[in-house]
């Protein structure tokens, strides 16, 4: 059991050690002074005292003192916050010395130094344990001596007696509690595996969807993303775009600089896409040096403005890698209507980029069921 220094308290105070608990532990004390008033009361009905010496004898010191060792209590834990619990098991403490003060000879009541053990167990902490173990060992010895030469001393065998039976208290409330933090220490262990877990299967959620040198998504979640915006289109005719785009004459970079040169381009010219599109667009890096994006919530024109912005920064935007020289994007330009599919707005789109090649590239070509228009 004493192995217990090996658990780190504090982890598990701190989970325990929260005012609102302290509070609560403060309100059973307050039921408990009640709980002996009412038993003083059912005494007075059933003694042999006539009641009213009963009031002046053992009701009045209770309603007085009693109340008054909790008020000091609520006090110190006003301003010394920090030793609240000891505070409290003291205040306990006080309560059962005040009982068995008043009520000398009756070695039942010897009963309750178990409470303030019980409340140290509540706090999960070893040196409150033996803290409130001793404190009432203590007591029990004050007792004895204090009462030796009174009417009703504290008998040997009852002191002793009262001795062994706090020691084994105190033995079992820490066993009590030995056994609370190991489960505790458990249920954290599991519960932080379930979140090593939890986190690495979205990491690996993350690398199976994003493309390692671009940071955009890939092509297979660019169609998973396409097929779902494509299907709220065609229930809800939500406004969609699709943009195709590719980098102009990149072979030829790749051949006169190098490939790594390409793809320091291939990454700069995402940075570019990433930083106009909005948080509701899509963009994926669909292959080698081509780019899909999907626009919603825009009407076409919007859509066209962000592209036309996106290539002209891309040919206005000088590469060291290529010695200065900036590169160009075509891209091509759909609108999805509810029905064509998916097929259909990719084909369009795709058909309008060979359009935007053909005619010279650097421009973005747009073409829709119903018509096409070059721009750029
Ligand atoms: P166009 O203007 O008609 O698009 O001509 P292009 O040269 O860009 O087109 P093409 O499809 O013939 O060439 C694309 C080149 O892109 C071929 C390939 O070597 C290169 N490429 C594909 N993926 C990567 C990549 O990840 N990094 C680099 N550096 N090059 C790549
Ligand atoms: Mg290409
Ligand atoms: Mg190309």
């Amino acid at each position: 059991m004493f192995q217990l220094k090996e658990v780190k308290e504090e982890e598990f105070s701190h989970a325990v050690n929260l005012a609102s608990w302290n509070r609560n532990m403060l309100n059973a004390h307050w039921a408990i002074v009640a709980v002996v008033m009412t038993g003083e009361f059912i005494y007075m009905a059933t003694g042999d005292q006539p009641p009213l010496a009963y009031i002046f004898d053992k009701v009045l010191p209770s309603a007085i003192v009693m109340p008054g060792i909790l008020a000091a209590v609520e006090l110190a834990n006003h301003f010394f916050r920090r030793y609240c619990e000891y505070f409290i098991i003291l205040g306990g403490a006080l309560l059962v010395l005040t009982l068995l003060v008043n009520h000398p000879g009756v070695p039942v009541m010897y009963n309750a130094c178990f409470i303030p053990i019980l409340t140290s167990v509540f706090y999960f902490q070893i040196r409150k344990v033996l803290f409130s173990g001793a404190l009432m060992s203590l007591i029990s010895i004050a007792l004895f001596v204090a009462t030796r030469n009174s009417p009703y001393p504290f008998a040997l065998t009852d002191f002793i007696t009262t001795l062994a039976i706090l020691a084994c208290g105190t033995i079992i409330s820490l066993g009590i509690m030995h056994r609370g933090i190991v489960l505790i220490r458990q249920l954290k262990m599991t519960l932080e595996s379930r979140q090593r877990l939890l986190i690495q299967n979205i990491i690996m959620d993350r690398l199976s969807k994003i493309d390692p040198l671009t940071g955009l998504y890939n092509h297979m979640t660019f169609h998973e993303y396409f097929d779902r915006l494509a299907e709220q289109s065609d229930k809800f005719g939500f406004p969609l775009q699709l943009a195709v785009l590719d980098i102009d004459n990149f072979k030829a970079i790749n051949d006169t600089y190098g490939h790594r040169a390409g793809d320091a381009v291939i990454k700069r010219v995402s940075e570019v896409m990433q930083r106009h599109v909005h948080p509701n667009d899509f963009v994926a890096r669909y292959g080698g040096e081509e780019f899909a994006i999907l626009f919603t919530e825009k009407n076409m024109n919007e859509a066209l403005e962000i592209l036309e912005a996106i290539r002209v920064e891309i040919a206005a935007t000088a590469h060291e890698e290529l010695s200065g020289q900036p590169v160009t994007i075509s891209g091509g330009i759909s609108e999805y209507r509810p029905g064509i599919g998916k097929e259909i707005s990719f084909g369009l789109a795709d058909n309008a980029l060979y359009i935007a090649k053909k005619s010279g590239k650097n421009r973005i070509v747009i073409k829709t069921q119903e018509q096409e228009h070059i721009s750029g």
